[in-house]
């Protein structure tokens, strides 16, 4: 029987973010300081300790699955766990966060899996700054993962740009142009400081970014999202036919509709993207726990779950960076 997972502030959750590896093939500045160790094969959930996880879940009402990472698609077969986790009854969406160096070729495979959609990380439609912000230029490939994405029927592509003071806030109408010519829908997000005390940056923030869309393209008009239940505000320029996106971690907490937890590769529940309290379910599923146990552990842990996070005591401290979490 389904039930329901209500945390102490009576949030509903009905969203799991899980991510199916540490490993990456970017090291975008924001997300990965310099110095950093993967973990071992065996630390990482298989996809039948997953598939347990999500089994569990659902039973408890969580009907939206985002598979993220690291980066998701440098494991293999992620195909099978789209499949296994499509499967489960009363899932009824499953999303994808991906930089899309790999997606042109599984897109058509993650969708007959029964893959929803995808959102997509491009911060640059420049080749050589893409190079400088992620370590190496995939941007070639990351186009042909959204246009691979689009001919699949993966509906809706949206992109996620972190914007960087001095770095791509100049690009910010060329992202929101794509909205009127391309369809697309784009989504800026607020650069939170995760990386160390070496990026000081100042952080461009949404009323910034809005204020130079209008300033190029005239109002935007709210609108609702194409898809999804996440944090983001979503708006559309007159005439278009993609939709604009803000998503504001720094300047607008938006824990009061926090509806999420969090499974990191090596197994451990995370109950805020910016607290460093963790539930370890993989020592549970290693020993055998049943479906009736992590059930349990599910509600215990979302009763674990703090009232908002903790930007200015942990956004330069957080045991895990953002490979590591999911994000
Ligand atoms: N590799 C995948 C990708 O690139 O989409 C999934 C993992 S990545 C950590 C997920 C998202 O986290 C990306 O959209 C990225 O923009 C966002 N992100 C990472 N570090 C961030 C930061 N410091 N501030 C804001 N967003 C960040």
């Amino acid at each position: 029987m389904v039930s329901t997972i209500l945390d102490s502030y009576r949030r509903r959750i009905d969203y799991m973010r899980i991510s199916v590896t540490d490993r990456c093939d970017l090291r975008c500045s924001y997300c990965t300081a310099s110095r950093f160790e993967n973990l071992s094969h065996d630390d990482i959930l298989r996809y039948e300790e997953i598939e347990r996880v999500v089994r569990a879940a659902a039973e408890l009402g969580v009907k939206g699955i985002r598979l993220t990472g690291g980066e998701p698609l440098v494991r293999p077969h992620l195909d099978a766990l789209v499949r296994i986790i499509s499967d489960i009854p009363g899932i009824e969406d499953i999303s994808l966060t991906t930089n899309a160096t790999h997606l042109a070729k599984y897109a058509s495979a993650l969708k007959t899996a029964g893959l929803k959609r995808v959102n997509i990380s491009l911060d640059t439609f420049k080749p050589e700054r893409f190079q400088r912000i992620c370590g190496r230029n995939a941007l070639g490939q990351t186009l042909d993962g959204i246009s691979a994405a689009q001919e699949a029927g993966l509906y809706p592509v949206k992109t996620n740009t972190v914007v960087m003071r001095g770095v791509n806030d100049d690009e910010i109408a060329d992202f929101a142009q794509k909205s009127l010519s391309d369809g697309w829908h784009v989504r800026y997000i607020e650069e939170m400081p995760l990386t160390g005390p070496e990026n000081t940056r100042e952080m461009v923030s949404i009323a910034e970014i809005k204020a130079v869309i209008e300033n190029a393209f005239g109002s935007l008009e709210p609108c609702g999202p194409a898809a999804g239940l996440g944090p983001a505000k979503y708006y559309r320029l007159k005439g278009a036919s993609g939709t604009v996106g803000f998503i504001a971690p720094m300047t607008h907490a938006f824990c009061e509709d926090c509806n999420r937890l969090r499974l990191t590769a090596d197994g451990k529940l995370r109950l805020c993207l910016l607290r460093d309290d963790e539930v370890d379910l993989r020592s549970a599923i290693r020993r055998g726990a049943d479906l009736a146990e992590l059930k349990d552990l599910l509600l215990k842990a979302a009763q674990l779950k703090k009232e908002r996070y903790d930007l200015a005591g942990k956004a330069s401290g957080l045991e895990r960076q953002m490979w590591q979490i999911g994000g």
